[in-house]
């Protein structure tokens, strides 16, 4: 007969130490939750399971990684480490090495091991649900266990995704791409999961598709908290632990008429410097980019002499709407980013604006609402919710969005 062997006492992965979960644990990512779009469903009464956590749980306000877009925080969260560690500081970026701008979405770009797969190798049961399957492979990446996506989820084989079928354990049809249900499908896959294979740790990662067009109190954003509520809800209910954060907060990147504030800032550095004398690498570029143009708040930018850094730096910070432009190695300093995919410069832009490259390189055709957008520091903070109380929380720490496992694990009652 075999014994089941005990539970490890904890698990150290890239430097930070974790105790074991003592009952399921679930981590959520809800991608683009800015503060205050639990604050508005809040006080709808639509989210009492949020709404009771106020007396018996944890509220923090945390920081994201900037850029704050979704893979840097995603891989952040899931290693507890920023960027400067795991590598993953964009959706996308100018590959030196190859000449040529690529994603960032391949495991080869990751450097660090994932906290999921860690545990799944000291012999926790592992889950992992993402909306979208740009970060899957990423999440997923030597992971022992379950990892899909809702866009895929036709497509799991147990071979590649730990689980046959999806569709049928979560009883609910693919969704689109471009809709809230594609987050839905991942809460729901969270309760089924929960209670058929009763998985030690799971993440949930949901797209901010919502939050790209609903301002925080609109009647669209209540509903999406109204709904991810009753899932976390029932969660509770089976027992698990909840812990919510945020990949990125999100905002309004427009004027008062609602038109977007953009600096096309290659065609302004053309202008200037001449074409070719820099590139501007918007790292938000993904395959996904109706609901916001690849318009985001920071970008990379790299300069051929006889131009130098200072030159264009000083060009940049003089543009109304730019925060602050700073040199590779401060900016990587400031942000924890790897310097040998950071440009010569990074901008960040103020809240109501946004930086692109050349006009003619964005389509804001498919915009069918005013541009809400992330990536500055203006999105950076975002909450960082616990369904239990802490038995202490040390004063004056400034936490992260990627401390998600370390309040979950060592600090929760
Ligand atoms: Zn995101």
């Amino acid at each position: 007969m075999n014994t089941p062997s005990p539970a490890p006492a904890g698990l150290t992965v890239n430097g930070r130490t974790y105790a074991w979960p003592r009952r399921p644990l679930v981590v959520v990512c809800v991608d683009g939750c800015e503060p205050d779009y639990l604050t508005q469903a809040i006080a709808t009464g639509r989210t009492p399971f949020l709404a009771s956590l106020r007396d018996r749980g944890v509220c923090l306000t945390a920081d994201s990684v900037v850029p704050s877009f979704t893979n840097p925080n995603n891989l952040s969260i899931v290693t507890g480490v920023p960027p400067s560690v795991h590598g993953i500081c964009g959706n996308y970026f100018w590959d030196r090495d190859a000449g040529a701008e690529v994603m960032m979405n391949d495991p080869k770009y990751l450097r660090a091991g994932t906290l999921l797969a860690a545990l799944a190798d000291a012999g926790a049961k592992v889950a992992v649900v993402t909306a979208k399957d740009k970060l899957r492979a990423l999440l997923g990446h030597r992971l022992n266990g379950i990892c899909f996506s809702s866009e895929r989820a036709d497509q799991t084989t147990r071979a590649t995704h730990g689980i046959d079928d999806a569709v049928a354990l979560v009883g609910l049809p693919v969704p689109s791409v471009y809709s809230a249900a594609l987050s839905e499908f991942v809460f729901a896959a969270g309760v089924k999961l929960l209670e058929r294979e009763r998985p030690d740790v799971m993440y949930l990662s949901t797209t901010d598709y919502v939050q790209h067009k609903a301002a925080p109190g609109i009647a669209a954003a209540n509903d999406f908290c109204a709904m991810m509520d009753g899932y976390l809800a029932r969660l509770d209910a089976l027992g698990a632990t909840v812990v919510l954060t945020a990949d990125h907060g999100m905002n309004a990147k427009t004027d008062a008429f609602g038109r977007p504030n953009v600096i096309y800032l290659q065609d302004i550095l053309d202008h200037a410097f001449g074409a070719g004398a820099t590139r501007v690498i918007l790292p938000i570029t993904d395959p996904y980019v109706v609901h916001h143009g690849a318009l985001g708040s920071f970008a990379t930018v790299y300069v051929t002499p006889p131009v130098t850094a200072a030159d264009a730096g000083a060009r940049i910070a003089a543009l109304p709407g730019i925060e602050v432009v700073l040199p590779r190695a401060e900016a990587c300093a400031r942000f924890e980013l790897p310097e040998d995919r950071v440009g010569d410069l990074v901008v960040v832009s103020e809240r109501l604006t946004v930086v692109g490259t050349s006009r003619e390189r964005h389509d804001l055709s498919g915009l069918d609402a005013p541009l809400r957008s992330h990536g500055g520091i203006s999105e950076q903070q975002v909450p960082l919710i616990a369904s239990r109380p802490a038995a202490s929380l040390p004063p004056g720490r400034r936490w992260r969005n990627f401390d998600a496992f370390d309040l979950a694990l060592n600090h929760l009652a």
